[in-house]
């Protein structure tokens, strides 16, 4: 069987320290290709560049910068620059945490999305902005190690969001669920020269936040590293309330009507 294929990207651009660790990390595990931002694009979330045309350039061998977003530089790469499916796509390592709700803002975790998306296993790998990468390693190194040894074709692509403190403890992340971001939210309203008001947005997290019990922000709060697997179905647990206030049409219904063209 040929080595694994290991798409690597990221947020913080092509050029930050932490692909350039984990595109290295990959390296240890298969052919690896890079396609990441041209610049930093943290904080875009999910999104795709519909209107706009992307550039791509070679920037090493083997790593691309593309001008557009994490998710373009994921369907570029394994549509375009990959020679074939990636069996594993790689985020990060982003500089600061991704944690609650920071899945729902992150580029780093959008970028893992879209590789499960499009059927690969998927890891974001982000870390304390004040901890070195040689921290985040061992981390990493086991969680890659146990996706590839449990690739399975058949089953559901799986999506995993690791987050690594500042000296964390042990070499194995506790496995978590999603916690509560807090931030300190400020809008910041300023005048530019002409005296026109423009704003800034986005406050610092709130350091002192603790999280609940088995959370992604308690476990990095005590200096563990933390793993969290994701789902793409963000239905509601339960659908009954909305049923019983809607009555609408059942299932039986619904099924017997004929398909629309
Ligand atoms: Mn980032």
């Amino acid at each position: 069987m040929s080595r694994p294929l290991i798409l690597v990207t990221n947020d913080d651009g092509v050029h930050a320290p932490g692909i350039m660790a984990l595109a290295k990390l990959a390296g240890e595990f298969g052919e690896v290709v890079v396609s990441a931002p041209s610049q930093d694009r943290s904080g875009v979330s999910h999104s795709i560049s519909l209107h706009d045309a992307l550039r791509v350039f070679e920037v090493r061998p083997g790593a691309w910068a593309v001008t557009g977003t994490p998710v373009d530089c994921v369907y570029v790469g394994a549509l375009h620059l990959c020679d074939r499916a990636p069996d594993l796509v790689l985020s990060g390592i982003n500089h600061g945490y991704n944690l609650g709700s920071d899945v729902y803002y992150s580029g780093t975790v959008g970028a893992a999305r879209e590789g499960q998306l499009r059927g690969c296993d998927a890891l974001a790998v982000s870390h304390d902005r004040d901890a070195s990468l040689d921290g985040v390693l061992p981390h990493a190194r086991k969680v890659i190690a146990e996706m590839l040894a449990a690739a399975d074709s058949a089953a559901p692509p799986v999506l995993l969001n690791l987050n690594v403190p500042r000296e964390p403890v042990g070499e194995a992340p506790v496995v978590t669920r999603l916690g509560q971001r807090i931030y300190r939210d400020k809008v910041d309203a300023r005048r530019d020269l002409q005296g026109r008001p423009y704003f800034w947005i986005g406050g610092p997290p709130d350091a002192a936040a603790d999280g609940q019990e088995g959370t992604d922000v308690w476990a990095t709060r005590r200096g563990f590293a933390s793993l969290t697997p994701l789902a793409l179905d963000c239905t509601a647990p339960s659908l009954d309330r909305w049923r019983t206030r809607i009555a609408g049409p059942d299932f039986d219904e619904v099924q017997a009507a004929p398909l629309q063209s």
